[in-house]
């Protein structure tokens, strides 16, 4: 299989989404938030790689942004305002930050593949950003993100996207490898004009393998079920969606069905909001049930309409390993093992690729269902 760093990604946050972009080639216009750092990472490549040998002022930077600037892909005015303004500001910063350094840049926007063989032959590609070469010989790879969350440290030591990146720079000089060199791997937060740094080895490069292997694993045998996640607001397959195609659907044919389901919805919600009232008074009314027999010293209430009774009900916890000695013997003790699935599967996540693949592979589909949650309208002001 051939596949990007990218689709690694996509595959991971919503398998649906990777086969809209990866395996049905749906062209799906850019977001905004991409086009956005898409021009920025375009200016950055200007002000490492000028055409001129003169060095990029602060003016040129900021001009050609300004002409390459696109104002058709936002909602108003106000919001392109904010974003242009968000863009010029990480620019203004990068500049006074890095001006006059004499960087020692190795490559700009790297294009890389990574062979990975077992039973196929896998080619895992990407491209990085910015290839530098420090004082003391090291290699760091830098990638710019235009994203405004920055993840903690702990996060960028086992960030999958630089492990991917380290093996397409070992990959792409092997004596790196050779001497288990070093590789500063970074990541720049342009809007906190922050960069994050980890330092990588040889030791990685069996679970980093692993992990791809895993994933790809799962992309073969996958049906590619949409899979909410943070990223679906932005998600440009939203009308592909089998948990979003139903909003325009609406808007773009309405159907002579549309107003009876409509209609469905709509009790559904009142029912459900109803029941959620109804709750909540039922607690109220067992709290003052229950403050009244421990008044009264009694444990049954009588009404016009029945009594309550109230039991009491104790749960014991036991202690296995008594039960296992007296079980065993007897015989009894595995008629009682059931395995606890979420204990399960995290012994299964930190288990060596080849063990993973055959628990895998030891897998059935015991019964697939349906669950229907709901989530009311924000109400309007
Ligand atoms: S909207 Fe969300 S669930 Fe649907 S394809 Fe996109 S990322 Fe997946």
């Amino acid at each position: 299989m051939r596949i990007s760093y990218s689709g690694l990604e996509a595959f991971s946050n919503c398998p649906a989404r990777y086969k809209f972009q990866y395996i049905e080639r749906i062209k799906a216009p850019k977001s905004k938030e991409v086009i956005f750092g898409t021009l920025v990472h375009d200016c950055l490549k200007m002000f490492h790689e000028p055409s001129q040998s003169t060095p990029v002022s602060e003016e040129d930077l900021l001009k050609y942004f300004t002409e390459k600037w696109n104002s058709d892909i936002y909602q108003d005015k106000q919001e392109e305002a904010f974003a242009f303004h968000q863009g010029i500001e990480i620019l203004k910063k990068y500049y006074l930050q890095n001006q006059g350094i004499d960087f020692n840049i190795v490559n700009l926007e790297i294009p890389f593949e990574v062979p990975i063989l077992e039973e196929e032959l896998h080619q895992i590609t990407g491209r990085i950003d910015r290839i530098d070469k420090l004082e003391d010989g090291t290699f760091e790879i830098i990638d710019y993100k235009t994203s405004k969350k920055m993840p903690s440290q702990e996060d960028i030591n086992r960030n999958f996207q630089l492990s991917i990146y380290y093996l397409g720079v070992i990959n792409r000089w092997p004596s790196l490898q050779k001497q288990n060199r070093p590789i500063k791997l970074s990541l720049h937060y342009l809007r906190h004009n922050e960069k994050l740094s980890t330092i990588q080895t040889n030791k990685k490069i069996k679970e980093t393998k692993q992990k791809i292997l895993s994933i790809i694993d799962e992309i073969k045998k996958s049906s590619f079920e949409p899979k909410m996640n943070p990223l679906c607001d932005w998600c440009q397959y939203q009308p592909y969606c089998p948990l979003f195609k139903h909003k325009f659907i609406k808007e773009q044919s309405p159907a002579l069905d549309e107003q009876e389901i409509k209609d469905v919805i709509k009790e559904y919600f009142e029912i459900k909001s109803e029941q959620g009232a109804e709750t909540k008074r039922l607690s109220e009314l067992k709290e003052i049930i229950n403050q009244y027999c421990d008044k009264n010293k009694i444990d049954r209430v009588f009404g016009d309409n029945g009594y309550i009774t109230r039991l009491s009900q104790q749960r014991f916890a036991y202690n296995f390993n008594k039960v296992k000695e007296i079980l065993e013997p007897i015989n009894k003790w595995d008629q009682i093992l059931t395995i606890d699935k979420v204990k399960f599967k995290k012994v299964v996540d930190s288990l060596p690729y080849d063990l993973k693949k055959q628990i895998d592979e030891a897998k059935t589909l015991e019964r697939e269902f349906k669950v229907m949650t709901m989530k009311a309208n924000k109400r309007e002001k």
